[in-house]
């Protein structure tokens, strides 16, 4: 399949010191000698691969110098989409990049789609689709921890684990076919069913297991959503401030992210925070005087995360207790704010209505007790091994939905097997599950879902 040659402005649009424009495909080298003079007269297409140029983008029209640029010359194979890639890398400036790249539409290269270098890389069989999607999540990871789930990823440890257990099945379906192909064994049938079973139940594990890491997995990549309530003036802005400050909020404009988002996003130790913007958590504050506790109760259990503060230079108020009870059964974290002010709550009442909760005592004011905030946070959702950060997350939601199917089916396999279904029946679940695991890494996918997953890829990428 020959496919024709793309070109992009692959950073993001906007200021920035450098802007590259990318052109893929086997018309690359031959596009860029029409409109690059390197220093010396070399032609791209007589120099080694994975070298870098320096010269001008010239508009052979005018004979005008367009751009001073620097051109990084890749042969494939060994290059992203495994075709000859360019990258003029210029100086920048909204203008000159789009007069470099207007230059490289007028002398036969095409305007990629959102995604399509990715899209190549895939169809090159560069990457398999599960890693595809990795780029795409990587574009949009919005803290450290998403950003390694996508790079594990992407180096393939999610596929890796697919075609494992693809590979359990299809043994096992091996052994199906002999049991069809000859029944008069007796045996040969023991033995399939015992097979079955045993490695049915061994890919049933791995895949619940696998769904287990996926709330966690989503959690990572969109962030725990954090509500912080209290009556007026305990201190919530103040809390809100404060988080946000000590922990800079991560990556709001990497490469190809939409810049109008309005969440703040935080990193608190590795736990990343999406707290709603502060037009949102202003009118959480009165939310129980507003729209009553039954309401209230609705709104609040939504989110994943409930930073409760209460003033302790103050009584506690009938406002309060229905904000404990308004908060029952989620993970909360009490904060006693104002501490260096006069002690006016009975802490024991607050014990007795925290219950189970983590209850840290805090002094905005005075910049005391975030520390053990933070040490709160972490420990409520990062307790133990996901610390270590090399198991197999799934974070993609086609993924889980894919891996749900592929339970159910296997399910029914075994289930098959117990209730001496025949084998053939049972073969068609097997072949299901094998056929609904290939989909996350993409070895049986239709064409149109292909298109549609890289369509929403950013440009350039
Ligand atoms: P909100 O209405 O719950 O958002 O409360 P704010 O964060 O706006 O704070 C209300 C008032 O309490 C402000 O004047 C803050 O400066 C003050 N405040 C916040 N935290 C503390 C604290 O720890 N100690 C003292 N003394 N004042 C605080
Ligand atoms: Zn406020």
């Amino acid at each position: 399949m020959e496919l024709d040659t793309i070109a992009a402005i692959s950073t993001p649009m906007g200021e920035g010191a450098i802007a590259i424009v990318r052109l893929s495909g086997s018309q690359s080298f031959e596009i860029a000698d029409l409109l690059f003079k390197g220093v010396g007269g070399k032609r791209i297409k007589d120099v080694p691969s994975h070298t870098i140029h320096y010269g001008n983008i010239i508009d052979p029209k005018t004979e005008q110098i367009a751009e001073e640029v620097m051109v990084s010359v890749m042969k494939g194979p060994k290059t992203f989409t495994k075709e000859d890639v360019i990258e003029i890398n210029c100086h920048g400036g909204l203008v000159s990049v789009n007069r470099v790249l207007q230059l490289l539409l007028t002398h036969g290269a095409r305007l990629a789609e959102p995604g399509e270098f990715t899209k190549r890389a895939f169809l090159n069989g560069r990457i398999d689709l599960s890693q595809a999607e990795a780029v795409m999540d990587l574009i949009r990871a919005k803290t450290d921890r998403a950003m390694n789930v996508a790079l594990g990823q992407m180096e393939g440890r999610l596929s890796k684990l697919i075609q494992k257990l693809r590979q359990e099945i299809l043994e096992v379906l091996a052994h199906v076919e002999v049991n069809i192909d000859y029944p008069e064994y007796d045996d040969v049938e023991e033995m399939t069913h015992h097979l079955l079973l045993e490695k049915a139940a061994f890919v049933k594990k791995e895949v619940e297991q696998l769904l287990r890491t996926s709330q966690q997995g989503k959690i990572l990549r969109e962030g725990l959503s954090t509500v912080i309530v209290g009556r007026p003036n305990v201190g919530k802005s103040s809390l809100l401030n404060s988080l946000v400050h000590e922990n800079k909020a991560i990556v709001t404009d990497i490469p190809g992210t939409t810049r109008d988002v309005i969440e703040e996003y935080v990193n608190v130790r590795g736990v990343p925070l999406r707290l709603v913007d502060t037009a949102g958590i202003r009118e959480t504050e009165d939310i129980v005087e507003r729209i009553g506790v039954e309401r209230s109760r609705q709104v609040l259990k939504e989110a994943d995360l409930i930073l409760l503060v209460i003033n302790y230079s103050d009584e506690l108020t009938e406002e309060d207790i229905n904000l404990f009870k308004a908060v029952e059964g989620m993970d909360v974290i009490v904060i006693v704010n104002k501490t260096d002010l006069e002690q006016v709550i009975n802490m024991d009442q607050v014990h007795e209505l925290s219950q189970n909760h983590k209850l840290v005592t805090t002094s905005l004011l005075e910049d005391q007790g975030i520390d053990e905030l933070e040490e709160a946070i972490a420990s409520l959702f990062f307790a133990g091994a996901i610390e270590t950060g090399d198991m197999t997350y799934v974070s993609n939601t086609r993924h889980i939905a894919l891996l749900n199917q592929a339970l159910n089916a296997i399910d029914e396999a075994i289930q098959g097997v117990e209730m001496g279904t025949p084998i053939d029946i049972v073969q068609i679940d097997l072949t299901r599950t094998w056929e609904l695991l290939g989909e996350i890494t993409g070895d049986s996918v239709h064409e149109s879902l292909i298109d549609q997953l890289f369509s929403q890829f950013c440009l350039g990428k």
